[in-house]
């Protein structure tokens, strides 16, 4: 990351999205569209509602196929076909993948995965998933964040699936992954979260880590916000650049850590 663009970015203080000197953050990681079962709008809603809102990228994070409803291989498959950019706006190809077990198994196999722009893992229930205390959450999520694939993961902060924070702070630091700041837990989804949030950041600054900030939108109008998100960021002293996703040339940069290309013209 060159330090001269994040300069940039927290210089431009003034612009909508941006608190107090906070750069604003121009990509939403999680979107959900209809491909999801129980979100309501489509790929070209959520980007016009992006757009809208200065946002320079959206990436599609439907469920996998483990939640009842959510798509199957042949969507995670078919993303390809998706407009780079739509509605001046890029659409990465992404999923929000389901950990099964404590082995940290996924429910889409690598050949899918590895051909998204990025991939978020997470504890859903309904899914399978049998752990039952905080020793199996804590290997569950540890498993995940050593897969190969795993770019991100989601809302671990989730007070349903409890775990010990700041080991799972120190393997995504170690593993180069970053832990999500969920703002529809603070909205919709997921009481409880507000403690457990900042619980986390704080690990993750304490680990020197890194952090994604996502909607979790499962409508086109909730795609870009980010205020409760932002506000946790904002109280606990996180710098700029350990978000991932605050611009695309950051996440690009995120990316390219992870070795991954972001081949937004393909
Ligand atoms: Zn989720
Ligand atoms: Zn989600």
């Amino acid at each position: 990351m060159d330090v001269n663009d994040v300069t940039a970015a927290v210089g431009k203080a003034e612009e909508p999205g941006c608190l107090r000197g906070f750069p604003p953050i121009r990509v939403d990681l999680h979107v959900h569209t209809v491909a999801s079962g129980h979100a309501y709008s489509t790929v070209e809603e959520c980007a016009r509602y992006a757009s809208s809102k200065g946002l320079e990228a959206i990436a599609v994070t439907d469920h996998g196929p483990a939640v009842p409803g959510s798509g199957n291989l042949y969507h995670f498959r078919n993303l390809k076909v998706l407009p780079r950019r739509w509605h001046g706006v890029w659409i990465l190809r992404s999923v929000e993948a389901n950990i099964l077990d404590t082995e940290g198994r996924l429910d889409l196999p690598d050949r899918v995965l590895e051909n998204l722009d990025l991939v978020h893992a997470g504890l859903h229930p309904y899914t399978g998933y049998q752990g039952e205390s905080v020793e199996d959450h804590t290997r569950a999520l540890l498993a995940a964040i050593a897969h190969p694939l795993v770019d991100v993961i989601v809302h671990p902060d989730n007070p349903k699936y409890p775990v010990d924070m700041r080991k799972v702070a120190e393997a995504a630091r170690r593993y180069g992954k970053a832990l999500e700041v969920n703002n529809s837990s603070f909205v919709y989804t997921r009481e409880g979260s507000e403690a457990l949030c900042h619980e986390m950041v704080r690990e993750v600054v304490r680990a020197g880590g890194l952090l994604s900030v996502g909607s979790d939108a499962h409508v086109a109008t909730f795609a870009g916000e980010f205020d409760h998100a932002v506000e946790i960021i904002l109280q606990n002293d996180v710098r700029p650049e350990a978000v991932v996703n605050y611009s695309i040339m950051r996440l690009e940069d995120f990316l390219r850590s992870r070795g991954k290309t972001l081949r937004l013209e393909g």
